[in-house]
């Protein structure tokens, strides 16, 4: 598979379990803004979005059978943390920090 496919499948996933939560903050006026890293509250494990992504805050723990050895937020392309941060933004979780040892099933390896 390419890596504009893996990106777009993972993209495809994630708007079809996010769709729902996207729409309900839109309804309220509340999309978080992407704010500093520092400023943004850690994911939680059980956000609703987070939960159906399989997101876990260390890689090592996933027993989910799409994570690969090595895989994490920090070599994801949806991840907006600077090297050497321990949670930084991911673009599916807007307004919310990841962890850089976490991983979710929409993980799309780095363009290089
Ligand atoms: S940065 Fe992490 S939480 Fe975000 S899509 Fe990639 S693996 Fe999932």
């Amino acid at each position: 598979m390419s890596q504009h496919d893996q990106n777009n499948e993972g993209r495809r996933r994630f708007l079809k379990v996010a769709a729902g939560t996207v729409a309900a903050a839109a309804v309220v006026g509340v999309v978080p803004r992407m704010a500093l890293a520092a400023d943004l509250p850690h994911l939680a494990t059980s956000d609703p979005t987070a939960a159906a992504l399989k997101y876990v805050e260390d890689a090592g723990t996933s027993t989910d059978p799409k994570h690969k050895a090595g895989d994490t937020c920090a070599n994801c392309n949806f991840y907006q943390g600077k090297a050497g941060d321990a949670f930084g933004p991911c673009q599916l979780f807007p307004g919310k920090a990841v962890a850089a040892k976490g991983w979710c099933v929409s993980h799309a390896a780095k363009a290089v």
